[in-house]
């Protein structure tokens, strides 16, 4: 599908599509069968949907025209070719959300939902992006955002109407409403983790000696032969790394090369990445062979502190599952799993989730904010406890600049007050047809 946008768009694409009737005689919004071609009269495609979308109610806020061809990459390369030809160019990434925002279609934070969702690795993630999308996010901070402007503007009268008596808020009434602001902010921001955990994922390294079952584990979560399995011990000597949601957390599963002293040349250089993975994951499933003993497989020194679950794989080959681990195991968890036939997968899966969200639950919340928008909320905060110390000191003026400041950080939030290099970084991101 082609999509163009612009005041040019339909006089463009008219060039090339012919139906029963023009392209700009089309009723809006429906979809007509016709044939695309050349301007030179080749035909690309025998039959092509055409629909014209009027500005200003499309995505862009602009004439919208969308060019539905046969699938297959050489005739839309085509049709894309004989579109430029004809006066078009391509987009920027993000370039179609960014009109959206600059034709006030939507505001910055459902722009920034439209790469979310887009990029989305989990269900978890499409649905935080999609609540995003509905612009109740943008809604609250701009409510904020004019309950400042309110009080702002009462504190400015102040100083430009010190004479009169009009009737002012007194300062403890103003500096509840501030701090009901501040502590909200302060609320919303605290979502960031979960946010970047949704949107970013986490890195899961699986890691352990050789041969106890690290790949078949691997394996076993994604439900598919992904790794290679073997009983050489060190055949999996490179890292793999690959994607997957567990209980919405997207992931970034990565099997390492296993930990034993010794080996070749091209092992020890596996076992040299598998420390820099282990060094950079965020949780790592360390593996053991619950039928060998576990104190020569803990390999001490290898493991990072304070984000390693302990799981005994091969628990098919013990008499019976222990309740609990061995008195003198070092950690209070050890997970029993048997790779080849999935026993224990959901125990660990509860475990991953526990640890990921710390106890915070996490799939009901409303909505997780980013790095950027968390950035500005904690700056608007502080501005605001700057505004509400001059107010106990009268200081109208200070209050009234540090109000401005925070009113401006909300701003940039929903895009009201924002410069062109920073709109255009937030865009870059994108990916192209966007
Ligand atoms: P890695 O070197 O740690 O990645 O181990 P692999 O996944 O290659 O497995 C080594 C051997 O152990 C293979 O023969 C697997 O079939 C076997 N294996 C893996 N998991 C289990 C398990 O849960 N039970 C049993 N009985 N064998 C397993």
């Amino acid at each position: 599908m082609l999509r163009l946008s612009g005041p040019q768009s339909v006089a463009i694409a008219s060039r090339l599509w012919s139906g029963r009737c023009g392209l700009a005689e089309l009723p809006p919004r429906a979809l007509a069968l016709g044939q695309l071609c050349q301007t030179s009269g080749e035909v690309i495609d025998q039959e092509c949907l055409a629909v014209h979308m009027p500005g200003p109610h499309s995505y862009t806020g602009e004439n919208v025209v969308e060019l539905h061809c046969h699938g297959g990459a050489l005739c839309a390369q085509l049709a894309l070719r004989a579109l430029l030809a004809a006066g078009c160019r391509l987009a920027d990434p993000g370039e179609f959300s960014k009109r959206a925002f600059l034709n006030g279609r939507m505001d910055l934070t459902q722009a920034e939902a439209v790469a979310d969702l887009i990029r989305a690795g989990s269900e978890a993630a499409l649905q935080l992006a999609n609540r995003q999308l509905d612009g109740n996010f943008g809604r609250g901070i701009t409510k904020f955002y004019q309950d400042l402007l309110m009080l702002l503007a009462e504190i400015e009268s102040r100083l430009d109407f010190p004479e009169e008596d009009l009737e002012w808020q007194s300062i403890p009434q103003l500096t509840e409403q501030l701090e009901e602001i501040e502590q909200q902010l302060e609320r919303c921001a605290a979502s960031r983790r979960q946010g970047e955990i949704l949107r970013g994922g986490i890195k899961l390294a699986i890691a352990g000696a050789p041969n106890v079952g690290k790949s078949s584990l691997l394996n076993a979560i994604l439900g598919q032969e992904r790794a290679i399995v073997s009983d050489i011990p060190g055949t999996t000597r490179d890292s793999i790394e690959v994607p997957v949601s567990i209980r919405g957390i997207p992931i970034h599963l990565i099997d390492t090369a296993g930990i034993r002293h010794g080996g070749d040349t091209i092992e020890r250089i596996g076992i040299e990445r598998t420390r820099k993975n282990l060094a950079a994951a965020d949780l790592i499933l360390w593996v053991m062979d619950a039928s060998l003993p576990w104190q020569p497989q803990l390999l001490e020194q290898e493991r990072p502190p304070g984000k390693v679950l302990y799981i005994a794989n091969k628990a098919d080959c013990l008499a019976e599952i222990p309740a609990t681990p061995p008195t003198d195991f070092p950690d209070e968890t050890l997970l029993y799993t048997c790779a080849l036939d999935g026993t224990g997968l959901e125990p660990l899966y509860d475990a991953i989730e526990k640890f990921v969200w710390q106890g915070k639950s996490s799939l009901e919340i409303d909505f997780a904010v980013s790095e950027r928008h968390c950035h500005s909320m904690q700056a608007a905060a502080e501005q605001i406890r700057k505004a509400m110390q001059q107010l106990e000191k009268e200081t109208w003026e200070l209050a009234a600049a540090a109000l401005h400041q925070a009113i401006s950080e909300l701003g940039k939030i929903t895009g009201q007050t924002l410069s062109d290099d920073i709109l255009n970084q937030i865009f870059a991101r994108f990916c192209i047809g966007k």
